[in-house]
């Protein structure tokens, strides 16, 4: 093909005009800090040297099982780029660090409380350390008390009695959600499904049945200044959930988990359900981050590629809800 002298000098105007773009661009991005981002749902834990590979949304082909056969394997490594585990501490430690630090991700943290303070003393503004319980034996009601009043703990969860076969709104549970009520701590539960296909084998205890958001109406009954986020956004029961929103202002969800574990069309099926349903102020973005780092950046391209969320819901969902949530000053942010 010939080009007359008029098409090449065209053509060299807009190859320098676009790569001009690219340029400024990449500058840009370079110089630009991202946009900060609250990860209400990561789990403090060390590095595992045996922790498998994982490919994100390895749920979208359940398998069968049989009784008399090895129980049925559900994550697998059948993907271009399984995401790996951390698999020292100092590895753990370096990658969180690097998503404070590069994604500018704010993380809710409960767990290893060893782990944590690691964590928070390495980037205090960063780290915001929540204190878990699921049933009583774990401490009692004063020592609760006491490690809220310290001031160290902003937050309590995981709470998480369906594992435990218990519902939230169990009487043995009760004062602990008393105490959050009257130091206007905020409650994260775990409301959704669990144990991947093995929960008989693994924590017999569990049941799928408490997992319904409807169960949480006696508790905050009881506790009408509670403010509680659902884990999990009580997947995959979403009438319950929107029916358990609509007549109680304070209650939230997460989306943590079932966002890279189940079918990528079904997760955008169900929070596409929540946001129509009108409640795009409630959801918090979270991970269940627990030891593959690279899940940070595969659960926020989930959020970012919902093509049916605006530009501002998508910041609602990464940061606004949750400094609204959690009562946060937005300008420590900048
Ligand atoms: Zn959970």
């Amino acid at each position: 093909m010939k080009l007359s002298i008029n098409q090449v000098v065209k053509q060299s105007l807009a190859f320098v005009l676009l790569s001009g773009c690219l340029v400024f661009t990449t500058n840009a991005q370079e110089t630009k800090k991202r946009k900060p981002i609250i990860d209400v749902h990561v789990h403090a834990m060390g590095g595992n040297p045996n922790g498998s590979p994982m490919c994100p949304w390895f749920l979208k082909d359940m398998p069968g099982g049989d009784p008399n056969q090895d129980p049925p394997v559900f994550m697998n490594t059948d993907c271009i780029n399984p995401l790996q585990p951390a698999r020292s501490d100092a590895e753990m430690d370096a990658a969180i660090l690097r998503a404070n630090e590069e994604l500018n991700i704010t993380m809710v943290v409960s767990g290893d409380a060893k782990v944590i303070h690691r964590w928070h003393k390495a980037a205090p503004d960063k780290i915001i350390p929540s204190l878990g319980i699921s049933n009583a034996d774990q401490m009692t009601v004063e020592q609760f008390r006491d490690s809220l009043s310290t001031g160290f703990y902003k937050v309590m969860g995981e709470v998480a009695p369906q594992y435990q076969g218990m519902s939230p709104s169990d009487m043995s549970l009760d004062e602990y959600f008393g105490v959050a009520e009257e130091l206007g701590i905020p409650v994260g539960i775990h409301m959704g499904t669990g144990g991947n296909g093995t929960i008989n084998i693994t924590r017999p205890a569990y049941r799928a049945s408490l997992g319904q958001p409807f169960l949480l109406e006696d508790m905050l009954a009881r506790h009408p200044k509670l403010k509680i986020w659902v884990m999990h956004a009580g997947y995959p029961m979403a009438d319950q959930m929107i029916a358990l929103m609509g007549a109680n202002a304070y209650v939230y969800v997460d989306l943590a988990g079932f966002i890279w574990s189940y079918p990528l069309e079904e997760i955008h099926d169900y929070l596409k359900r929540l946001v129509q349903a009108g409640f795009g102020k409630r959801i918090l973005y979270g991970t269940d981050f627990m030891m593959w780092p690279e899940l940070f950046e595969t659960s926020i391209q989930v959020i970012e590629s919902a093509n049916y969320l605006s530009e501002e819901q998508k910041r609602d969902i990464f940061f606004n809800n949750a400094v609204r949530f959690f009562n946060l000053d937005a300008s420590k942010f900048e």
